[in-house]
């Protein structure tokens, strides 16, 4: 089994910068590449854009 290739990454909202969603992410094949997820924001009340972030809160 391979692992350590995929690292947990938190998914903040573009609007409101609240952080409603982790995930997990491929570090080898997605190096240079920023997630971006339209996931529903319960604090928007609505779909935007979910970047992924680093910090874990
Ligand atoms: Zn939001």
């Amino acid at each position: 089994m391979a692992k350590g290739a995929r690292e947990i990454v938190g998914m903040v909202c573009t609007k409101c910068k609240s952080q409603n969603y982790i995930t997990t992410r491929n570090k080898i094949n997605m190096e240079n590449v920023k997630l971006v997820l339209n996931r529903y924001c319960k604090v928007c009340r609505e779909k935007t854009e979910h970047k992924e972030t680093a910090k874990l809160k």
